[in-house]
Parts: C-alpha cells; structure tokens; sequence
C-alpha cells in the first residue's frame, strides 16, 4: 500500500479523538487558494504559554483486536485498514516538519496484535524522532490501557503529554461497550503517569538537569451521549480524575453516531454539542473558580441547564448569597459571580485600595456587567431591575444566552424570530415553545435585554424561590441510568 494512502487511512481513523484540542474548521481548500483546514490529519494544540500548535494526528494503526461498540475502527467494520512501520511513520513526520505543515505530533493508534505490542511500536517510533531525527517538537502520545508498564515509562521519557483515554463515564458503561476494555488497565497508566510526573518534578527540584517525564503533564477524553451518565457522574468523574491524578485536561468528546447498536442512541441525531459545551464550562468552574462538582450538581438536578451557563445557574440556585457588594466581597467571593473572572476579581480587589468602585470603574475592570449587574451591589445600588428574582432573572439571561447561541451555532436569529418564529435554539432537537414557554412576559423580557436596567438606590431583598430543579431538556442515552467510574 502505498504512504499517501495509509495516511489518507489513518489520518481519518484519528479525526474522532479530541484529547488533544483541535480548531474544528471546517474551510476547505479553493481553486488557485492554499490550505485546507477540513483535511484530515492536522489539528491545532495550545501550548503552556498559549502558542497554537499544529500538530499531525494520526493513528500508527487502526487495525484493532477489539470491538468497542461506538468506535468507527472496531473490529467488525468493514473499512480499509492499514498501519504504519515505526520509521514510515517518523520519516513522515519529520518531513512534514521541514516542509512546516506541523509543528508537533499527536500519536494514538488501534490495538494490533496486543497492547504491549502496539506499545512498543509507538515507543519505537518516538525513540526514532527524538534519537536519530534529533527531533524536538511537541509530541502528545496515547498510552494503550493494558501495556506493559515499562513501556509506559519509556514513552514517559520521549513525549511532551500522555493520555488514557476513558472515554465511558462508569465501568457499567464500560463493560457494556467496550468489554475488551478494564477499567484497571486505564486507571493503571493514569496512575503511573502522574507518579512520574511527581517524582519528576521533585527531582528537577534537586537536580536541574534531571530528565523530563511528561512535562506537558497528562489528559483524558470523556465521551458524552453515547451512555447515559447525568452531568453529575461526569463532573464528579473529572473532578476525582483533576485530583487524583492531576490531570492537565480532560476532554468532553459530544457523541457522534458512526456504529448501529442496541446499546447506543439511534443514529440520524445531532452530536450533543451543547451539553459538550456546558460541560466544558463546568469544567473550567471546577479548575480555576474554586467550585465542587457536588455544589454544581446535585442528586435531584444531575443535569447541566442547557440554556445557561453553569455559573449562573448556580447563582439562582443560592440566591440567599446575592447580590453581593462588589465593594466588600473578597476574591472567592467575587469569583462566584457571573459575569467576574480571577482577572476581574484581582482587579477589583486593587482597585478598592484607590477608592470604591462604581457600575462605569467596574466595567474597566473588565467584568461583565450585563451579566454581573444581577447579582451585585455597587456601594448599595443595583442595577438588575426591581429586585432580585431568580425566576425573572432566569427569563432575562436565558434570552440573552438563546440570542447568543445562534452565533454559536451559525444561525442568524432576530429578536422577531424569537417572539414569533418556530426556530430551534440549540443543537438539541426542541420547538421554540420550550423557549418561549420559559418568558412568562416575553415583551418586557425582550425589551429588558435591549435597554439597560435602571439603577436602584437601595439593595433589594431577594424575591421568589431558589430555582432547585433545573429546566433542563432530556439527555439522550441508549441505557439504564447506573453509578460512576470509581477511581
Ligand atoms: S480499542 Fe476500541 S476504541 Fe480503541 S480503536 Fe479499538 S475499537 Fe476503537
């Protein structure tokens, strides 16, 4: 077979992984134009100091003894197969590199012959690049669950980041899908991982020539969708995997139909990107705002509200914390409100030692204040309407964020749309009336967002309950609900 073709092959076997970040560009090439962002095989990393990086993703193999129900490579597709020998495949590399179509590699591959040996080659293969070619790009390579822990520490030593992919959110999941898969042999690695990177770092500590192991540090990809986990299991999951093994990232992959299986969501739907995305935003809350999975979610509302932003819908359920003087409230304080990040919360922190801050001093500080204004007080002023009601609030941001969801979807929707049209909002198959049910007075919330709220002199109290439940929209899941992984 000829080189071209195993890559157009296994170029394409990889496009499914998103444990490392990738633009998700869908430009092609036009005549007489250069570049082509929808191939298959080049996608684009951030590097620690925020460079982006073009990386070749490519599988060594998709030629794979297993047969996990939701993978495109699973052993009883029919497709063509192919892999690559170690050199092709660092010789290909590393003329992609002088020609300056990438600057790195991220390498996973299907599991050949068994995973030590699908191992091995990988490693040979990294020895190559980094040995012979004296390459020293950015190289993100997969640990394959169940190999040899030796080889595990060997690529340890050779690539910038590791990942073990768990891909199901509980080992029901797991045992049901990928039944060939352990979840030992998953937790295993991840654990090796991050005690190398440990050990690594204390030694860099003592000796600064001491050599790398997985400075990049480590990450793993969750599939969401294709079972059905509520957004609890997998945040919990996150959380104990950020804590536990101190994972750089995890990566939230919205399930995409490519198999027919009893076991799986029918095909013909959208991938769940929405909830993909709140997850991600949930995420970030648990990794730089100081939140816990568990006061995100709770037993009674598992699910991630679809139409606003996990923040806010932690803000109308406590409303008993708001609004919060901006001008008393110390930093962790500040970050739980929406609309203040760490950034803004520093700022605000130094700007008091010049004097108290106003609604204009606090837009400078680069808060957002279209959505902050509902859950502060500025020296005793509100400025989120006639009091602080978490049902009307609700109204007001959902609008706004189902305005701002057409942008991420593509669609151009006016504010006629929204009061009069049939239009769906977001990726999730829903009518508009689940929207607009949501306004009770869709002329006043409307005409809310397009005006700014007058300024009250005093605090209101707040009014109405807390929103317990979530309005949610179904999540679909080809199983029976069950636990979570248990790391
Ligand atoms: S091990 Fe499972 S998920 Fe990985 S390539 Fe093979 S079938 Fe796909």
């Amino acid at each position: 077979m000829q080189l071209s073709e195993k890559l157009n092959i296994l170029a394409e076997s990889a496009k499914y992984d998103v444990s490392c970040s990738s633009s998700g560009s869908r430009r092609k090439n036009t005549p007489g134009g250069i570049g082509n962002a929808a191939a298959a095989g080049i996608c684009h990393s951030w590097s620690d100091d925020g460079r982006c990086i073009s990386l070749l993703k490519i599988l060594m193999t998709n030629d794979c003894l297993y047969d996990c129900a939701y993978c495109v490579n699973r052993r009883s597709n029919d497709i063509p197969r192919a892999s690559f020998t170690p050199r092709e495949l660092a010789d290909l590399t590393i003329a992609f590199y002088l020609r300056n179509y990438i600057e790195g590699l991220f390498l996973s591959a299907a599991i050949r012959h068994s995973p030590d040996k699908t191992m091995e080659d990988m490693v040979e293969m990294l020895r190559l690049l980094r040995e012979e070619h004296r390459f020293n790009g950015y190289i993100h390579v997969k640990a394959i669950p169940g190999a040899d822990p030796l080889l595990i520490a060997q690529a340890g030593r050779l690539a910038d980041r590791m990942s073990v992919n768990i891909e199901l959110p509980s080992e029901r999941s797991l045992h049901l899908l990928a039944p060939q898969k352990k979840r030992e042999n998953i937790l295993l690695p991840m654990g090796q991982i991050c005690q190398g990177i440990l050990q690594r770092r204390e030694e860099k500590r003592r000796y600064r020539q001491a050599s790398d192991f997985v400075p990049a540090g480590q990450s793993t990809q969750l599939m969401i969708g294709a079972s059905p986990e509520t957004d609890r299991q997998i945040l919990r999951l996150s959380q104990g995997l950020y804590r536990k093994f101190q994972m750089k990232r995890v990566y939230y992959s919205a399930y995409m139909a490519v198999n027919t299986s009893s076991l799986l969501p029918v095909p013909g739907g959208p991938p769940p990107m929405l909830r993909e995305h709140r997850l991600y935003q949930a995420d970030w809350l648990l990794r730089f705002y100081h939140f816990d999975a568990e006061e995100l979610l709770q037993d009674e509302a598992p699910q991630l509200d679809l139409l606003l932003d996990p923040k806010c819908m932690w803000a109308l359920r406590n409303p008993e914390i708001f609004p919060i003087e901006i001008n008393r409230a110390d930093y962790q304080a500040l970050l739980r409100i929406p609309g203040i990040g760490p950034t803004s919360a520093r700022r605000i922190i130094s700007s008091r030692r010049y004097g108290p801050l106003t609604f204009d001093s606090l837009k400078r500080t680069g808060a957002v204040l279209k959505r902050a204004r509902y859950f502060i007080t500025c020296q005793g002023k509100y400025a989120g309407g006639r009091d602080f009601d978490p049902r009307r609030i609700h109204g007001l941001l959902t609008a706004e964020e189902t305005f701002a969801q057409q942008g991420y979807q593509g669609i151009q929707l006016s504010l006629e749309d929204l009061l009069h049209q049939e239009t769906p909002a977001t990726t999730e198959k829903k009518s508009p009336s689940v929207i607009l049910s949501r306004f009770n007075d869709l002329p006043s919330v409307t005409s809310a967002i397009l005006s700014p709220l007058p300024v009250t002199d005093s605090p209101p109290p707040a009014s109405g309950p807390a929103l317990k439940s979530p309005l949610m929209l179904p999540v679909k899941g080809g199983l029976l609900s069950h636990e979570g992984f248990s790391l």
